[in-house]
């Protein structure tokens, strides 16, 4: 077996080949933590299976109202369990990560209440949801306000401007852990816990939220278990493993979850509605897979950072740095680098690896949006995939890959594509 026979007939020319091995020769340490994590993540995972004795009658579909899906309910403890929470809605009646914070938000604020982030501007999708860009059906529009204590030039917390913004109509707190569309640090899910402690010293009785989106698995504990009375993400990320067709969930106290399952559905119904039309195996299955998933990603994520950097262009976060979740930022520069990157990740995917991506306007984003991805399930972003705001400085953020070996030839082809457009290695 020769391993450049095969990457050759993949379209990797031999000097970025080369150069592509002597990068990751420098990455071994780092993976080996990785698989750490994810061994401790996956025998937690095991266990909450069997703890919660799963077995083939929760794989059953359930259609109509879903009363007495045991499956749905088996599922929802599971990952109660997992994140540490009192309880749980998953759901594939909840259409992405946006929808299942939408809900979560919803759920909790009345006319008059106030909504605080306190870790700067949130993930762009949100600002019409709150409104802050104005939008038919927004909070805003409900009567409920919003405010943001901006993170310091270092991107830490600003405790004295955080307590400014608390007030006595300060409802709920919006956490996003991840850095999302932004250049600024993720949080650990102990920074997340010492900012929830900061926040309860001011105000106790505040609702405290985590957009939980991408940062599932990639430490041993969620921020349910730093005190974030509700933690909030989608099922096409890092928790579904690939293989939820869709969905979203939503972990966290008793009544947190009470009052967004009474806003999923409706009051008075709550959880007790809600077919799994099917969907349970592939949920099951996905969250079982979820934490290797993840560590494959996150090895993705470090390799193109380590590449990249090596290569000269400033790259978020560093390859050295602690990571909190499975996104990397590389500043292309250059509309056509950014095409060619997404060109690059395309054409190295098992689906629509034909299909040459073009920047378009999306709903929910202000600027056109170029995103590369050739998935099972549309718009999975636990797929290998790049995306990014066509704006200057040009940063593409690449995140994901169901397998690690997938990851890895993405990036090479990433590579030979910036190549193949006029750069020099
Ligand atoms: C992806 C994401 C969302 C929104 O999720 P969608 O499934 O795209 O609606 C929200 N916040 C963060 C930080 C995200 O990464």
């Amino acid at each position: 077996m020769d391993i450049r026979e095969i990457y050759k007939d993949t379209g990797i020319s031999e000097s970025v080949y080369e150069y592509c091995e002597s990068v990751l020769e420098t990455l071994k340490e780092r993976f080996e933590k990785i698989d750490r994590i994810a061994e401790y993540n996956q025998l937690k995972v095991l266990n909450a299976f069997r703890k919660n004795r799963v077995s083939a009658e929760h794989f059953a579909a359930t259609s109509g109202y879903g009363y007495n899906d045991a499956g749905r309910d088996t599922l929802e403890r599971i990952y109660a369990d997992v994140f540490g929470s009192e309880d749980a809605l998953v759901r594939s009646q909840i259409t992405c990560g946006t929808h299942a914070l939408c809900v979560a938000m919803s759920a909790v604020v009345r006319p008059g209440d106030e909504i605080l982030s306190p870790v700067g501007k949130p993930y762009d999708t949100l600002e019409e949801v709150i409104g802050i860009r104005p939008s038919a059906g927004s909070l805003a529009e409900n009567g409920v306000t919003y405010r943001q204590a901006e993170l310091r030039s270092d991107g830490s917390f600003d405790y004295p401007a955080i307590k400014a913004a608390i007030n006595e109509r300060t409802k709920l707190i919006e956490i996003q852990r991840s850095k999302g569309y932004d250049s600024r640090p993720t949080f650990s899910v102990e920074q997340i816990g010492e900012l929830i402690s900061f926040i309860r010293s001011v105000k106790p009785e505040v609702i405290c939220m985590v957009d939980n989106c991408y940062g599932e698995f990639v430490e041993t504990k969620e921020p349910s278990q730093a005190g974030a009375d509700m933690v909030v993400g989608s099922l096409i990320k890092n928790p579904g493993g690939g293989l939820a067709p869709a969905g979203g969930y939503i972990c966290g106290t008793k009544e947190c979850i009470d009052l967004a399952a009474r806003r999923l559905t409706s009051p008075g119904l709550g959880r007790e509605v809600g077919a799994n039309l099917g969907t349970n195996p592939a949920f099951y299955e996905g969250f079982f897979l979820a934490p290797v998933v993840t560590a494959g990603a996150e090895k993705g994520a470090i390799f193109a950072a380590a590449l990249y950097e090596k290569l000269g262009f400033e790259v978020y976060p560093k390859s050295e740095t602690e990571r909190y979740d499975i996104i990397q930022a590389v500043t292309l520069g250059s509309e056509a680098y950014m095409r060619a990157f997404c060109e690059g990740i395309q054409a190295a995917s098992p689906v629509d690896s034909f299909v040459k991506p073009i920047p378009e306007a999306m709903p929910g984003y202000n600027d056109p949006v170029i995103m590369a991805a050739g998935d099972f399930v549309q718009g999975s972003s636990i797929e290998l995939s790049a995306d990014g705001p066509v704006r200057p400085p040009y940063q593409i953020y690449f995140q994901g890959g169901i397998t690690w070996y997938h990851a890895k030839v993405g990036i090479m082809m990433s590579l030979q594509k910036l190549v193949d457009a006029g750069f020099h290695l």
